[in-house]
């Protein structure tokens, strides 16, 4: 009997701790501490017009029980989303674990006004935690509604360019601009700030028209913003066209052994005869060697180094002008055709050169079928170029004045004898360094534009 007694109340031991275990469980079960997870993609800092955002939320627990998108905006929150997902089957085991939806923001439809806003979202579970409000689970995501594009207005009325020469338009741009410039056709030449001397807003921007620009192109101003948003206008300006001339060189076996020996280096794994070689060089050298120009030329200072007119190599014959256009024969027979982009000036044999204008040097050494060069930098994106150097007598980095000897000619690269080729960049892009030398182009595209700056006329007049 006593026996019998110790047994059942064992088993009633065993039974009440199996109970007690069963409903621990089943309250850690429905008291679920695991929070829902949220991942809302892009976090922009800026919002301009509609954004569609993706979100992706889930629950590991007890699954998921409402979703709330709301953006909150001095003091005001607007709904966006809003959600309540069905409790299925015992303990929800049916219900929701993972969700995906997209939702956009409208700043426009939501009545959102300029400036920060907080994006929200908010997602419950089915745990039974916090009074049966379940775990919760918050992101928070702070932008900027921004939907007003940047105020742009020219200041130059008359823009006269000649194709393949330098235009300048100065423009005003509202502070919010981040980028600024002019469009020819599909290329952008960026705008730099006037500079210390002239307001905030003032702008100046050198472009070109170059020569091998497909027709049918326009030019406009544009500008953007940090958020986004970008203006386009229009401006009155005249192209001039202009005539170029064709010149024929003769290609010697004499002229090819002398100058391939340079190239060695270059030529290693290029097969083929002294002529194709030459050609090798002719076309895909030059056009490795225009895209390191291209790069040069975004080096740019913001402020402009040069002052007046350029200077000229002194005493020298003009061999070669801007824009020629270069027909290549070999033994009577027409093998290549380029355009030259630079005037070749002759003079003495191994003459100083003088730094046309002020600037910073951005390269000095040897550069493909250019052979020794420098190129000068005089800001906001005005450069020259100085090539077939027999020797360079300065460093990148170091400062120079107009005048200033920075080489000696020589007859290095691909060059018929000793010379200088000179060269005038915007922006990377050769243009014809004939107006430069000439003051009265000078007063007339750029200093009589640059007068307009100081009327000091600002954005807050534009808007
Ligand atoms: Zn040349």
């Amino acid at each position: 009997m006593r026996k019998g007694k110790k047994l059942g109340f064992l088993l009633a031991s065993i039974f009440t701790i199996l109970l007690l275990v069963g409903l621990a469980l089943f309250m850690t079960a429905i008291f679920e501490g695991d929070k829902p997870h949220i991942r809302l993609e892009p976090l922009p800092q800026y919002i301009s017009s509609p954004k569609t955002f993706k979100l992706e939320i889930g629950d590991k627990g007890r699954g998921l029980k409402s979703l709330l998108v709301t953006i909150e905006q001095g003091g005001r929150e607007r709904k966006i989303l809003e959600k309540r997902f069905p409790f299925k089957g015992l303990l929800n085991m049916d219900g929701l674990r993972e969700h995906r939806i997209e939702f956009t923001v409208d700043p426009e439809l939501l009545n959102l006004g300029q400036g920060r806003a907080d994006l929200k979202v908010v997602v419950r579970d089915y745990s039974r935690r916090n009074g049966g409000d379940g775990n919760l689970a918050v992101l928070e995501h702070k932008l900027v509604v921004d939907t007003i594009p940047p105020a742009i207005r020219p200041l130059s009325r008359l823009n006269y360019i000649n194709v393949g020469g330098t235009g300048l338009l100065v423009y005003v741009a509202s502070s919010d601009t981040v980028k600024s410039g002019v469009y020819a056709g599909e290329l952008f030449f960026p705008g730099f700030k006037a500079g210390p001397k002239y307001p905030e807003d003032n702008h100046v921007c050198y472009f070109t028209i170059p020569l091998n620009l497909k027709r049918g192109y326009q030019l406009f101003l544009w500008a953007g913003d940090r958020a986004g948003n970008s203006s386009k206008v229009g401006f009155y300006y005249k192209i001039r066209r202009k005539r170029f001339r064709t010149e024929r060189i003769n290609i010697t076996d004499a002229f090819l052994s002398r100058v391939l020996p340079y190239f060695s280096d270059y030529l290693q794994g290029i097969n083929g005869s002294d002529i194709e070689k030459f050609l090798w060089i002719n076309r895909n050298l030059r056009k490795r060697n225009t895209q390191t120009f291209r790069e040069l030329g975004q080096k740019s200072s913001a402020q402009q180094l040069w002052e007046g007119r350029w200077l000229r190599l002194k005493n020298s014959a003009t061999m070669a002008h801007f824009g020629d256009r270069r027909l290549y024969y070999y033994k009577g027979r027409k093998v290549d055709e380029q355009v030259h982009l630079g005037v070749d000036l002759a003079s003495l044999a191994h003459s100083k050169v003088p730094a046309a204008n002020t600037g910073k040097v951005i390269f000095s050494g040897p550069l493909g079928i250019y052979g020794i060069t420098v190129v000068l930098d005089h800001g906001q994106g005005l450069s020259s170029v100085y090539s077939h150097l027999s020797e360079a007598l300065v460093q990148i980095g170091q400062m120079v004045k107009k005048g200033e000897i920075i080489g000696i000619t020589g007859q290095t690269g691909l060059a018929g004898g000793d010379h200088l080729h000179f060269g005038v960049m915007v922006h990377g892009i050769f243009v014809n360094p004939v107006e430069w030398w000439d003051l009265h182009w000078i007063k007339d595209n750029v200093t009589r534009k640059l007068k307009l700056l100081s009327s000091g006329v600002t954005s807050e007049r534009l808007r």
